[in-house]
């Protein structure tokens, strides 16, 4: 781990496994609560100088570190491929759009803008003039979780990078490995020691310290809503940024062109083996096109190939862990107990669980309310745009969602009423570039992320008044 610009190794490490075979891929030190004090020490060093820093000089860091990740790709692939669940096909999507996050992270370092203030709105202050910067806020916590081990990662490092902080960065314990070499990419582009920590240790042993700490000034925590609720309870006085889970939605109108929705949907659901923090878990379609969805959904599911990671022909690989996909399986098996009917899949090996469609499934049931970060996608019937509406936004959750229709007057009927964070139309909620403001309301979160926007949650206005 890196602390404050030292490579640390320790005697006591953390396993991380290949959730495939459950073979050791490599071991992590086990950082102490005293590493995380100390962490933090060089921090408050590192925010003096990261504030320092040219703007020039952070942007050129940002290159480097972007081509460095390039250069180095199919390691950085292969990493992800290995500690996390992805095939190698989805290992490199992330690596390129890590490289773009650190790219946009450079080009939005040169817009740190503020903007000048009209002080002669108020009658007798005709004689003053002013503006305000933007600075940045100090230490960032940076915490993350095992679904995109290096480009969610990218997302707090560049940004705080661009905006002059000092930023520690605690990775997910299942998924760490791609969080230490991105953060040998910044050290090998020449960022200042101090300025950047990745610390390696359970996060329910060293989080706390870290949340808690006067000195932080931010939380940028993406992850579970559940721990985000904990974090926000422990944290205190700080700026919180929540990048939280959701269980998306996405409606099928009559008049919907199927093979496109279908096709979009299933890669929407299956993504990262549903392990998507906007995947497609709900789809409601119109009575019109119900059974015809149905069919070519089954169809197009069944032609997924499970298996090796590794192999280029795979589609999905396993769960992240043995005890996730029993998880999944039983919640699946809850549904089903209750009256749901299984299209396709419902099947564990191991780690492995196949992509498994339902229906019948009542909205109120769990699989249908919570988050199952699983490949387990519910298709219900649905009267109308009314009622789709209606059953989406009863959840508390509300990341992003999709909706499928070549009618303009019912897909501003679905912006206005839709209570979620991003909309897609003609698309599923599985759409996300890197410059736009991501994140949701409800249980999905606080603030958005997407570097722009999680450089205006990284600063702070200070305004400059001149009395003439
Ligand atoms: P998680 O909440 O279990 O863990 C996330 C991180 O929090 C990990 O680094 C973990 O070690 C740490 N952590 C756990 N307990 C902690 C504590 N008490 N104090 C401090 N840190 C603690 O989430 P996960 O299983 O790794 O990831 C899946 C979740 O993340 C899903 O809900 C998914 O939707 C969500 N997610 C959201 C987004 C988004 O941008 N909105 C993106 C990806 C994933």
């Amino acid at each position: 781990m890196l602390i404050g610009g030292r490579w640390i190794e320790k005697e006591e490490t953390i396993n991380v496994y290949d959730p495939q075979d459950n073979t050791i891929f490599s071991t992590v030190p086990k950082a102490t609560k005293e590493d995380m004090l100390h962490a933090i020490e060089a921090a408050e060093e590192g925010a003096k100088i990261a504030a320092q820093m040219p703007v020039h000089e952070r942007l050129s860091i940002l290159n480097k570190a972007a081509d460095y990740v390039l250069e180095h790709s199919e390691l950085y692939a292969e990493t992800i491929a290995s500690e996390g669940s992805k095939t190698i096909t989805e290992a490199r999507a992330e690596v390129s759009r890590c490289v773009d996050t650190l790219r946009i992270s450079a080009e939005e370092a040169r817009r740190i803008n503020g903007e000048t203030i009209p002080f002669d709105q108020m009658p007798g202050h005709e004689n003053r003039v002013g503006y305000y910067y933007k600075f940045p806020i100090g230490i960032i916590a940076a915490i993350t979780p095992f679904n995109d081990p290096l480009n969610l990662v990218a997302h707090k490092i560049g940004p705080a990078v661009a905006s002059g902080n000092a930023i520690i960065v605690k990775p997910a314990t299942l998924t760490p490995i791609s969080a230490i070499l991105l953060a040998e990419a910044f050290d090998a582009a020449g960022l200042p020691e101090k300025v950047l920590s990745v610390i390696t240790g359970s996060g329910s042993e060293i989080g706390d310290i870290l949340i808690s700490h006067p000195s932080i000034r931010m939380v940028s925590f993406t992850g579970g809503l559940e721990t985000g609720e904990q974090i926000a309870k422990k944290a205190g006085l700080k700026k919180l940024s929540m990048e939280l889970g959701s269980n998306s939605p996405v409606i099928v109108l009559d008049d919907a062109n199927i093979e496109d929705t279908v096709s979009s949907c299933v890669s929407g659901a299956f993504w990262a083996v549903g392990q998507n923090c906007l995947g497609v878990q709900r789809i409601f379609v119109t009575e019109s096109n119900f059974d015809e969805f149905v069919q070519k959904f089954i169809t197009k599911t069944n032609t997924y190939k499970v298996g090796d990671k590794k192999d280029e022909a795979t589609n999905m690989g396993p769960l992240i862990s043995e005890k996730e996909a029993i998880r999944v399986e039983e919640w699946v098996n809850e549904a089903l107990d209750e009256g749901a009917t299984l299209l396709t899949g419902g099947k564990r090996d191991g780690a492995f669980y196949s992509p498994t469609v339902l229906t019948n499934v009542s909205t109120d049931a769990k699989i249908a309310k919570e988050e199952i970060f699983g490949p387990v996608v519910l298709l219900f019937q649905v009267k109308d745009l009314d009622e789709a509406i209606e059953k989406a936004n009863d959840v508390n959750y509300g990341l992003q969602a999709g909706i499928f229709t070549k009618d303009i007057k019912l897909a501003f009927e679905a912006i206005k009423r839709l209570e979620v964070g991003g909309l897609m139309i003609n698309d599923s909620s599985d759409y996300r570039i890197d410059g736009m403001p991501f994140g949701g309301v409800k249980g999905s979160g606080l603030g958005r992320e997407g570097v722009k926007y999680t450089i205006q949650e990284m600063t702070e206005p200070k305004v400059i008044q001149f009395k003439l």
